[in-house]
């Protein structure tokens, strides 16, 4: 899944499991995931190359399109 910086729209790098970095404004992020119910953070959960997503506050199995990105500045 490909995201754009919020700042200047350039295509984000990859930097971990959990960040992502603007070269073009030298920004560092930190992706983190939420539901798209109840906003809590969501876990990730990987299993034959799928990922999934757990929400505790939920208490069952989310897919990707129940989860929504939310990049945060590092
Ligand atoms: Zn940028
Ligand atoms: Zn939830």
């Amino acid at each position: 899944m490909q995201l754009l910086c919020p700042h200047c729209e350039s295509e984000l790098i990859r930097s971990g499991e959990s960040k992502r970095r603007c070269e073009a404004c030298h920004t560092d992020f930190i992706l983190s995931i939420e539901c798209h119910e109840c906003g809590e953070a969501l876990q990730r959960l990987k299993a034959c190359g799928a990922v999934n997503f757990w929400c505790d506050h939920c208490n069952e199995l989310k897919s990707k399109s129940s989860a929504s990105y939310i990049l945060v500045d590092a």
